[in-house]
């Protein structure tokens, strides 16, 4: 699976993981079977302290800040040398800011060598809030969003309402649900929306799969200065000539490798492709 398969600086140890919401499903097997080491879960502490999805609790920082929070809370609590926090976020495409985006962080933290990696996937995803008034409106978006694999939460009235109802296990349960909201709703509307939480989301614990998948080969790139495992690409530097006139255009030339430890980068030309298409020169097509 990897260049570079025998890694020895994780082998053997221990690893915290702080989850409550079944994050482990995902995360244990590739982390065991992928760098060889025990991972103990700790679900004690209640990680939606630092926010929830349903703005029960806001998230005072960001993302990163979250996931890597986690991580060294997973230290304090197990005393081991190395912990794992993972945190998940909900917005729109960075391309043009319109389709609904979800973005795992994985963050392993090791707390006696300072070394952080962050292990990130991406993707769209199938965004739901509505305020419905029927039964024939719920069952059109519990099978649009494929429950319940995906979960949802109703509240009466809207969105802000205190009543929150969630955990449903059956098409049953949430339609009995919805019946006495109904009732209890002085718009006559119940708001509909994604459960977000990993147990509740199958789309997001797959995009967590792919968050610890890309976690596990930072992990076996190593800084070619000061050995430690992490080094990975940080950003794109360059601009590559358009394919019709030769111009530069906003496509990048070379990739930066950097290390998080000792911040050694090196700078590789792109081999995947040379030039752009004209339709993406700003000159060809303004
Ligand atoms: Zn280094
Ligand atoms: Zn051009």
């Amino acid at each position: 699976m990897f260049n570079n398969s025998i890694n020895y600086v994780f082998r053997h140890s221990k690893i915290a993981f702080l989850t409550k919401h079944k994050k482990e499903v995902e995360v244990f097997p590739l982390i065991k079977n992928y760098l060889g080491t025990e991972i103990v879960l700790f679900d004690g502490y209640d990680t939606d302290e630092l926010g929830t999805f349903t703005r029960e609790k806001k998230r005072n920082q960001s993302q990163l800040e979250t996931a890597r929070l986690k991580a060294k809370k997973a230290i304090e609590i197990s005393g081991y040398q190395i912990g794992i926090g993972s945190e998940g976020s909900f917005t729109t495409d960075p391309y043009m800011g319109i389709i609904p985006w979800n973005i795992e962080m994985i963050v392993l933290y090791d707390n006696k060598n300072k070394i952080e990696i962050v292990g990130t996937e991406q993707r769209p995803y199938k965004s739901l809030q509505k305020s419905i008034t029927t039964k024939e409106e719920l069952i059109s978006l519990a099978e649009d969003i494929d429950f319940p694999k995906n979960n949802l939460i109703l509240r009466p009235n809207n969105e802000n309402d205190s009543i929150i109802k969630k955990d449903f296990l059956s098409l049953d349960d949430l339609f009995k649900e919805f019946d006495l909201l109904i009732k209890k709703s002085i718009t006559g509307k119940v708001f509909v929306e994604n459960d977000h939480r990993a147990h509740r989301s199958v789309s997001r614990m797959e995009a967590i799969r792919y968050a610890t998948i890309d976690l596990i080969i930072k992990c076996h790139s190593f800084c070619p200065e000061c050995n430690a495992p992490g080094f990975s690409v940080s950003r794109g530097e360059g601009s590559l000539p358009c394919k019709y006139c030769g111009e530069e255009s906003e496509t990048f030339k070379y990739i930066v490798y950097k290390c998080n430890k000792c911040s050694f980068e090196k700078r590789i030309e792109r081999t995947d492709i040379t030039n752009v298409d004209p339709q993406y020169c700003n000159y060809c097509n303004p």
